[in-house]
């Protein structure tokens, strides 16, 4: 038993055993390059085009729709440049609250001069179709809005806005880290032209990936080099982890009725034990109606109180020290204790957003450990906010 309650799922996975015991050949005896024409060259071939495959089948799209990358961030940027360079530029319309990986490429579109309408969320942290059909306009390229936020669990109302997209003629793009196996992903449902999975997520290996692409939406490659993935990313494939990534998946959907019912009943104990314990200290940043987020994120700030505001990394600090491992956001950023730019963009104050606390629950959780993290989170917020009054 490990001596940490790990809560900061949506951040990673520990990898599960069933994928690793698949993974291990391909990174032992079966370790041929795909594109080596002698035996352990075809095994390889075989193996990879099997599990696109499998993945293909898993959320509805054709084989030739998926290419792996070496994860989620490599997907996004696949998606909005690859897009974008396709066409030549045009107007993208994403939102303030998305991963780096979509912020960071749509900031370079729009330092290269090309338009970018950034909409900001409303304080669930929501983008709405009608948000969206305000912003598209004729020279609009592409739409690009997560399926739920990493950071609160926010869900999109992706397939109206994919329908709304399909009608303008935009191609649209979803995030989909944070909901394989917890919600249902089927592209055909969801109409959607572009979508970017990690495993690491789902308990599958780090650096392994893909993004759909829907036959016939034009895509420039970011990595050029050999002809794999039919051209559109050029490089050896990463074997062992396609491997692992479609044993995670396949794993993730077989399993999410459980996965998806457990982490709501989990939910539903952290905010009645967060309630009992911290009534009138705490605020929910995610939002309280189950509709409208993904079960297994529950993000909390605290405001100041009488002017003392709660310093975000000395509680992070505190809850290790006693160990409980959650995020102050997303784990990219909680390396500079900034306030959340998604926070930020559902229009919290910085002095109560800069103290944000993310619980992100998984498979193997239980309400025991919710019950003592919420226990020890309610003892540190009580002794520095003690501490923070006496001075
Ligand atoms: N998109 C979202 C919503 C994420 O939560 C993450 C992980 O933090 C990523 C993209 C990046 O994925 P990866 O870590 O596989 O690059």
């Amino acid at each position: 038993m490990p001596d940490f309650i790990y809560l900061d799922h949506a951040a990673t996975t520990p990898i599960d055993p069933r994928v690793r015991e698949v993974m291990t050949p391909y990174l032992d005896s079966q370790f041929g390059n795909a594109s080596s024409v002698h035996r352990l060259g075809r095994r390889a071939r075989f193996v990879v085009e099997e599990c696109r495959e499998r993945v293909a089948d898993a959320i509805g799209a054709e084989p030739g729709e998926i290419i792996f990358t070496s994860g989620g961030t490599e997907a996004d940027n696949l998606a909005i440049k690859g897009a974008l360079m396709a066409a030549s530029g045009g107007h993208l319309i994403t939102s303030a609250a998305e991963h780096e990986a979509v912020l960071r490429p749509a900031e370079a579109h729009a330092r290269r001069g090309e338009p970018l309408t950034l909409l900001e969320p409303d304080p669930f942290g929501r983008v709405t179709a009608g948000m969206v059909e305000n912003a598209l306009e004729p020279q609009t390229t592409l739409v690009s809005l997560m399926h739920a936020n990493n950071e609160v669990g926010t869900l999109t109302a992706v397939r109206e806005i994919a329908a709304l997209c399909r009608e303008a003629g935009v191609a649209f793009h979803t995030d989909a880290v944070q909901t394989m196996g917890l919600l249902r992903v089927d592209v055909g449902e969801m109409g959607v032209d572009l979508l970017s999975a990690s495993a690491h997520k789902i308990y599958g290996p780090k650096g392994a990936g893909f993004l759909f692409v829907r036959g016939g939406v034009e895509l420039a490659p970011l990595i050029e080099g050999g002809a794999q993935e039919r051209r559109r990313r050029g490089g050896t494939e990463n074997v062992a982890g396609i491997v692992g990534l479609t044993e995670a998946l396949t794993l993730a959907i077989r399993e999410s009725d459980a996965r998806r019912s457990k982490a709501e009943g989990l939910r539903r104990h952290l905010l009645a034990a967060l309630d009992a314990a911290l009534d009138g200290i705490f605020r929910l940043s995610t939002p309280r109606d189950p509709s409208l987020a993904v079960p297994n994120i529950v993000n909390v700030h605290f405001p100041p109180v009488d002017g003392a505001t709660l310093d975000g990394e000395m509680l992070l600090l505190n809850l290790d020290m006693e160990g409980v491992l959650v995020s102050a956001g997303s784990a990219c950023t909680s390396g500079a204790m900034e306030p959340s730019h998604v926070l930020r963009a559902m229009g919290i104050e910085d002095r109560a957003a800069q103290a944000a606390v993310r619980f992100s629950f998984g498979k193997d959780t239980t309400e025991q450990e919710l019950t003592l993290a919420v226990e020890r989170l309610a003892g540190i917020v009580r002794r520095i906010r003690k501490r923070a009054v006496a001075s």
